[in-house]
């Protein structure tokens, strides 16, 4: 891509100082250097709509989530092993927004260590090591967690307890229940079969990175049922779909009428300062607590804290559940529209502002189109739109505004993309 001087700079600068593993968005970097509400802004003052950052989830820099943290910051930053009533009456307050059996709530900075430490419990309660999830699965970074995130792709071996099943695909399977049921079924038959016990199976509410699947509602019960009855236990990853994004609830996995044992939660918890966590069943941790000591640094800090309670009065005080849902219907009507027109367009699904749109070569077949996902993805990043793209195929848009996105914020998404996809 042609990059100005200053944009080449950085990049050769970013290599010599951060080393080969990181990679950047887009042919074209983005500088970005401030943002508001659903706006980010690049160094020359351009403005970008983003519809992708879920970290961000109730608007950059939301003046009341800075406030707390700044307030916070100036009193008091120290951890769990003092008394304080902030984390107390912050965990009594998430822990009403789940089921009535999730009772006990545990700190950490990120989902992956969230992931890592949920995987201790399981394993100390089950005795069990196998671990099943979905084939295109991202759970986080550690040693322990990157080994049941297939989609770190075959830079990173799998463990020898890890199986993977097939995403629930609803563009392309009818019975998807039966399906899914099946897979994780013969999962767990293949894990016994090599003398594995199994732990757990864990999904994201809305398997984010294997392509977006929604529903249909209540297709998760059968695999959850299965997990159960070969002694393991279901982990619901909410680091992705929790606090709202689905739009019909707060956590992603409520949609199939299913209570997980451990629900893990991260990105938006704090709105871009770093707290994530585990709430689960007290029974199902009260072995691991007995035996195993628990303290992380950060987790749980105070102001951490502080963030994460004022995320929850934004997203109370300014209904931004039902924002999602509404404004999210809007938009994948929009994309419908849109889809009536563009045939490589196959599929629109998702739930809230969790959209996925699935691109295709050819529609009857339902070929993956992978070339053209990126040319769209790059395509709207020229025209100051932010997203980008998923799935086994690497073929689907993944479109995932803030929280309090407008319908008229959804349509220039729409006009927008139209205009890419005319372009073509
Ligand atoms: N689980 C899911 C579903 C995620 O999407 C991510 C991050 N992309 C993680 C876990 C890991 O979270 P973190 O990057 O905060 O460690």
């Amino acid at each position: 891509a042609d990059l100005d001087a200053e944009t080449a700079a950085l990049i050769a600068r970013r290599q010599a100082l951060l080393g080969p593993a990181y990679r950047l968005f887009y042919e074209k970097p983005l500088h970005l250097v401030r943002g508001e509400g659903a706006w980010l802004y690049d160094a020359a003052g351009e403005a970008y709509l983003d519809a992708y950052n879920n970290v961000t989830s109730v608007g950059h820099c939301h003046p009341k989530v800075v406030a707390a943290i700044a307030a916070q910051a100036g009193v008091l930053a120290t951890h769990t092993r003092y008394l304080h009533a902030g984390v107390l009456d912050y965990a009594e307050r998430l822990l009403a927004t789940l089921p009535d059996e999730i009772g006990q709530m545990m700190f950490t900075c990120t989902g992956s260590e969230a992931n890592d430490l949920a995987v201790r419990i399981a394993r100390a309660f089950t005795g069990g090591t196998g671990i099943i999830v979905t084939e295109t699965a991202y759970h986080g970074v550690t040693q322990a967690v990157a080994e049941f995130s297939p989609s770190l792709g075959p830079a990173v071996d799998l463990g020898v307890h890890v199986r993977t099943v097939p995403a629930p695909d609803s563009y392309r399977e009818a019975d998807v229940a039966g399906a899914f049921t099946a897979s994780v079924e013969a999962a767990i038959a293949d894990l016994t079969r090599h003398g594995i016990r199994p732990a757990l199976f864990i999904c994201d509410g809305i398997f984010a990175s294997d392509g977006v699947f929604d529903g249909p509602a209540g297709f998760l019960q059968g695999a959850v049922a299965a997990i159960r009855a070969a002694g393991g236990l279901y982990i619901a990853d909410e680091v992705q779909s929790g606090f709202g994004r689905t739009g019909d609830a707060m956590w992603g996995f409520q949609r199939h009428g299913v209570t997980p044992d451990i629900v893990t939660m991260g990105k938006p918890m704090g709105n871009g300062y770093p707290v994530a966590g585990v709430a689960l069943r007290p029974e199902v941790v009260a072995e691991f607590g007995r035996k195993a000591r628990y303290f992380n640094t950060f987790g749980g800090n105070a102001v951490a804290v502080a963030a994460a309670t004022a995320v929850l009065d934004v997203i109370e005080g300014e209904g931004l559940v039902a924002n999602a849902r509404d404004v999210g219907a809007h938009l994948r009507d929009g994309l419908r529209g849109l889809a009536a027109r563009h045939p490589c367009i196959g599929d629109v699904r998702g739930a809230g502002l969790f959209i996925g749109v699935e691109i295709v070569s050819d529609r009857a077949a339902k070929t993956p189109d992978p070339a053209r996902t990126a040319a769209i993805v790059n395509g709207l990043r020229a025209e100051r739109v932010l997203i980008s793209a998923c799935a086994k195929g690497a073929n689907v848009l993944k479109i995932r505004p803030p929280l309090i996105f407008t319908r008229e914020q959804a349509d220039l998404l729409v006009a927008r993309l139209d205009r890419v996809l005319g372009g073509l």
